[in-house]
């Protein structure tokens, strides 16, 4: 999503567009129905001495990571966007999420990688509790003020955290993506985040959104990456902000990372491309080492071997 916006005016094209885009989110939009997931996980089942993770949908991952329960960019409602009372204006799911709230195994930690509203979802936040940590980015805690959650760390690149959860100790490492944190048009103060995440020597990556950028070999100091959880979709136009599915390889292949999750596609329309094409494009270049890819579509499971 673009962040410089011209002044509004009628005449310009880009209002008209946007007209549009709104009169078809309240018309035709509201009536089509969103599609099941392809697959439900069934997190409850899992061993909590095992690395599990499940795509939930857009850049939304379970992680069970040896017993603490990992939600990243929590979004589980059918639209996106600004909440008025009763509707929300902004896009409606093209899928539904692979678990509702009730359906997930209480959450030690959320991560969030920024405040944009595919990532950053209020109304799914306020499901949450006291009990739930937050790992944020710089300069968003003001946005959960109306929320329970109350045990909320900012984290600056290269910062580093050790989280202390009933399941055990987490290390996170928050490190620097090409991206952009403005919510609305003028808080670009806020941060942007990837994180690594490490516990019993194993290393998860979550990327958030990025373009690409040279930041990810840095994480290789830290040791070999068993899973890389990357953005795969909304490159067309937004390249300056998102990678391609090509890119996104290589930044995965810069981290040192082994397996590779390919999320932030199929669930929303924010961008041009086809909807498939992110992850055609995704398997086309593994197609040499597709046991390297975690998993395709939304509600499947990844167990990281042992
Ligand atoms: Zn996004």
């Amino acid at each position: 999503m673009e962040n410089r916006l011209e002044r509004p005016t009628l005449q310009s094209s880009r209002v008209r567009r946007w007209l549009w885009h709104l009169w078809r989110e309240w018309t035709i939009e509201s009536l089509r129905p969103i599609a099941p997931a392809f697959a439900k996980p069934e997190p409850l089942k899992w061993s909590d001495a095992k690395i599990t993770t499940a795509w939930i949908g857009h850049a939304t991952v379970l992680i069970n990571f040896f017993g603490i329960k990992i939600l990243t960019d929590p979004v589980l409602f059918p639209r996106i966007g600004i909440r008025l009372p009763g509707f929300t204006i902004g896009p409606k799911r093209l899928i539904a999420p692979a678990l509702e709230f009730r359906e997930l195994p209480k959450i030690d930690v959320v991560l969030l990688s920024h405040a944009h509203f595919d990532h950053f979802d209020l109304r799914t936040l306020h499901c949450f509790d006291e009990n739930t940590s937050v790992i944020t980015a710089p300069e968003t805690r003001d946005l959960l003020r109306w929320t329970r959650l109350r045990d909320i760390t900012e984290l600056r690149w290269r910062e580093r955290k050790s989280l202390k959860t009933a399941a055990g100790d987490l290390n996170i490492l928050a490190f620097p993506v090409k991206h952009w944190g403005a919510r609305k048009q003028r808080d670009m103060h806020r941060g942007y985040n990837g994180y690594l995440l490490e516990r019993n020597g194993r290393r998860i990556l979550f990327a958030g959104d990025t373009a690409l950028t040279n930041s990810f070999a840095e994480l290789r100091q830290d040791g070999s990456i068993d899973l890389a959880i990357m953005s795969i979709g909304a490159y067309n136009p937004w390249i300056r902000s998102h990678c391609t599915p090509e890119q996104a390889i290589e930044m995965a292949n810069a981290a040192g990372a082994q397996f590779i999750m390919p999320v932030h596609h199929q669930t929303f329309r924010l961008s041009f491309e086809p909807l498939r094409e992110p992850i055609e494009r995704f398997q086309a270049a593994l197609q040499d080492a597709p046991e390297r890819i975690a998993l395709r579509e939304i509600g499947e499971t990844f167990v990281l071997p042992q």
